[in-house]
């Protein structure tokens, strides 16, 4: 799951914060992970010298906030057990037998209630 998450996540960061995104394969909507500042942003621009010195920073940072984007990205998606695929929670159906993605319930007419209405 951690890994899947992982191979979904877009990364949609700029210079300044952190950010990715993941999109359900059921809905297609897009959920977009809690920015993070980048904490060296201001200087950056200002030290133009130490570029090389602020892009490793850079990219050390967007490592540990592309961590803390796939364990929040955790509390949202579920991987469906029959087509595989990664729902969102509103898409992702508690059923009585197994829990189910929304189209996958529907197709074997098991009746559910989704994670997050
Ligand atoms: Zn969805
Ligand atoms: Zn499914």
């Amino acid at each position: 799951m951690k890994d899947l998450l992982a191979s979904h996540l877009e990364d949609c960061s700029t210079d300044r914060y952190f950010c990715f995104s993941i999109r359900c394969e059921v809905c297609g909507e897009y959920w977009y992970s809690s920015s993070i500042p980048f904490a060296k942003a201001a200087q950056a621009v200002q030290y133009r010298e130490k570029q090389e010195l602020y892009d490793a920073i850079y990219q050390r940072e967007k490592q540990r906030a592309r961590a803390t984007a796939g364990q929040e990205a955790r509390e949202r998606f579920s991987q469906c057990p029959v087509c595989r695929r990664l729902v969102c929670d509103a898409c992702f159906l508690i059923c009585e037998e197994m829990d189910l993605c929304r189209e996958c319930a529907g197709r074997m007419q098991e009746p559910g209630e989704p994670v997050a209405p």
